[in-house]
């Protein structure tokens, strides 16, 4: 598929142009609790154009997974939104009705999330879970007709018909994980998100999954944000990586400078702590631990753990800018 490298990363200074898959501005969200805030996103700002495969990397309690379900508007309280918008092409996902997302959901945008293969009903036939997903959007179809599209969404992911008669309980992980990827293609959606997709998975069959998602995605057209923790994956799958570190968003970059030239330092600390089949030596972890996001530090979040901190970085926080073309990094020293 063709590269996605020479599309422009952000659009701060284009904010009418709604053509991308997917953009989030300014977005902040928080987690209420008696002791104070917890500042689980904040002010994040990127695009998803179209047919694109983006990651969103980083450790657990990063943020990832909640910028996640806020574009999916699944977020509950006491999560709440504090700012920012999220769109979808035009569509004003923060200001959508809930009727109208619940239309949205699965046909426009549909999210694979974690354990998600666990949440299959164990007492329902394959066809009939997809067909549930269909029902649900409207879609009336006869017995004919339904066998030949479970058919061939079975087929997209590579599975057999025969699976069609299955209960969950006779699949295996990756088989499971396939039916899921099945269901959040059914209606053909521009956007799909998925959340640490085959963490339960082993490494042969998580390579096998990925690969089906990406011949899912190739198939259908659709953009892709791959949130996750494990950069081997990513290295495999996605074009851009953004880099979450304490709910901000760190570096946006193609994958390849990324790899080859991290430009944030949390970034070139977890390329530096990968384990190398080429590189023998000590595996590096990183010092030190993530900040409570109740209380997070002044200046720039990353300084407790920086060796490159310096007295600047203890009160100003440093902003998302463009270092180089379509490689963006919030650290006042990254060139
Ligand atoms: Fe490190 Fe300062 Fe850059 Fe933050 S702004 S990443 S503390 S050098």
């Amino acid at each position: 598929m063709a590269s996605h490298f020479s599309h422009e990363v952000f659009d701060h200074a284009d904010a009418g142009d709604k053509t991308g898959a997917l953009r989030i501005e300014n977005l902040t969200v928080y987690y209420d609790t008696p002791r104070g805030p917890v500042h689980a996103v904040e002010n994040i700002t990127f695009s998803l154009h179209a047919q694109e495969r983006l990651g969103v990397v980083g450790e657990s309690g990063s943020g990832k997974s909640t910028m996640a379900l806020t574009v999916m508007r699944l977020i509950k309280p006491p999560a709440r939104v504090v700012s920012g918008q999220i769109w979808l092409g035009t569509i004003d996902l923060l200001a959508a009705p809930e009727s109208r997302m619940k239309q949205l959901r699965l046909s426009e945008i549909a999210m694979v999330a974690q354990g998600s293969m666990n949440s299959l009903n164990p007492v329902m036939r394959v066809r009939n879970q997809i067909n549930l997903g269909l029902r649900d959007h409207g879609v009336r179809l006869s017995k004919s007709e339904l066998d030949e599209q479970v058919t061939a969404l079975l087929a997209t992911v590579g599975l057999s018909p025969e699976v069609a008669n299955m209960f969950p309980h006779e699949l295996s992980g990756g088989m499971k994980q396939r039916v899921v990827i099945a269901i959040a293609i059914s209606l053909t959606p521009r956007v799909i998100i998925a959340d640490e997709l085959t963490s339960a998975l082993d490494v042969v069959v998580q390579r096998q999954v990925m690969e089906t998602l990406r011949e899912v995605q190739a198939k259908i057209g659709a953009s892709v944000i791959l949130v996750g923790h494990d950069m081997g994956l990513m290295a495999q799958f996605v074009e851009r990586l953004g880099v979450m570190y304490a709910g901000h968003l760190m570096e946006v970059s193609p994958i390849r400078e990324i790899f080859r030239n991290p430009r944030h330092p949390y970034t070139q600390l977890l390329i530096t702590s990968l384990p190398s089949t080429e590189v023998k030596g000590e595996f590096m972890g990183i010092p030190g631990l993530p900040p409570s996001l109740l209380n997070v530090p002044p200046g720039c979040v990353f300084h407790p753990r920086c060796p490159l901190a310096t007295e600047r970085c203890r009160s100003e926080a440093p902003v998302l800018r463009e270092v180089q073309p379509q490689t963006w990094v919030a650290c006042h020293f990254a060139s």
